[in-house]
């Protein structure tokens, strides 16, 4: 019998639509009670930890999340399970994915439509999560997260849909596995992440998206005194239009980490074009590329960098994922 704990934190696979037809928070989730699912083989303890939509999760209920699995994997629970909005999703799971040591599987799901909707997905993807979390297959596999009968790797998993029950995408890489019929079946190996110890989540980190076009003015609206750190989704392979250098070149001189990915959705930002704003220019004067991961996901990776006892030589490294 394995013991899984479920985590209820809102979203809309706690939602209702009510009668004007908006989806709205219910005061009783409607997960609550369905032990019965899993009775032979699983004994299933459930806490409500918050009632929010995702838009409204912050790195706070992130680290609240975090404590509660470290207690959990002292409790000598098998699995954890943790219901969450789908906008995001991909970033709970991944600042879990850094902070968590891999010692009990640990699952995120939601759904797409709420639990009163005609082909709701609440209710059928809470069970694949908990299938998958009392898997003895997704033991050291990192955090995961199961839609849709996919499952996916947290750290290059995103929302690619506003509305689709298949919005999470692994793109590049693909989903590490499936469900079919409620049981696990993987068919991808996963490289270890290095887990950091942290206390505090500190440290104002902001997230630009570069455009054609772009001039520096946004790097000057920022304040340098209480910035901790910047991230660019940057321009195809990692490029960005010369316009924006001057002012990035002030940031970058204040020693604050600048952390650069692409803004395509598919592929990894490198260090390739040797042109006024490529690549190579950028990294020559200090930004850092985190290869793979999109702009949400080195955000959330360059807060716990930055909240580890790293010094700056390793906080590069650590971005770089080396
Ligand atoms: N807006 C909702 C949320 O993230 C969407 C969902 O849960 O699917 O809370």
């Amino acid at each position: 019998m394995k013991r899984i704990l479920a985590l209820h934190t809102g979203g809309t696979i706690s939602m209702s639509k009510d009668i004007g037809g908006g989806v709205v928070l219910n005061e009783k989730n409607p997960l609550l009670n369905q032990n019965e699912l899993f009775s032979e083989e699983i004994e299933l303890i459930v806490e409500e930890m918050f009632n929010l939509p995702s838009p409204q999760i912050t790195l706070s209920e992130m680290f609240l999340l975090k404590e509660r699995i470290l207690d959990a994997i002292e409790e000598g629970i098998d699995g954890v399970v943790i219901t969450h909005g789908t906008d995001t999703l991909e970033e709970t799971a991944y600042f879990l994915e850094l902070t968590v040591p891999k010692k009990i599987s640990v699952v995120l799901t939601g759904a797409m439509r709420s639990s009163n909707e005609i082909g709701s997905d609440g209710l059928y993807n809470f069970m694949s999560a908990v299938w998958t979390a009392a898997s003895d297959d997704s033991l050291g596999k990192g955090v995961l997260v199961v839609m849709n009968d996919e499952i996916h790797m947290a750290k290059y998993v995103t929302k690619t849909h506003t509305t689709n029950v298949a919005t999470f995408r692994t793109p590049t890489f693909g989903p590490i596995g499936m469900l079919t019929k409620g049981k696990t079946f993987y068919i991808k190996e996963v490289m270890p992440e290095e887990v950091c110890d942290i206390q505090n989540i500190d440290g104002e980190v902001f997230l630009v998206k570069a455009y054609a076009g772009m001039n520096g003015e946004i790097f000057k609206l920022l304040n340098t005194e209480s910035l901790a750190g910047l991230v660019i989704e940057a321009l195809g392979a990692g490029n960005l239009p010369p316009a924006v250098l001057t002012n990035l070149q002030v940031i970058l001189d204040r020693g604050i980490p600048v952390v650069l990915v692409s803004r395509c959705s598919n592929g990894i930002a490198e260090d390739i074009y040797a042109y006024e704003g490529g690549g190579v220019e950028l990294k020559r004067h200090g930004v850092i590329f985190a290869r793979g991961l999109n702009g949400q996901k080195a955000r959330i990776r360059l807060i716990v960098g930055l909240n580890s006892d790293k010094d700056s030589k390793g906080l590069r490294a650590y971005l770089e994922g080396e």
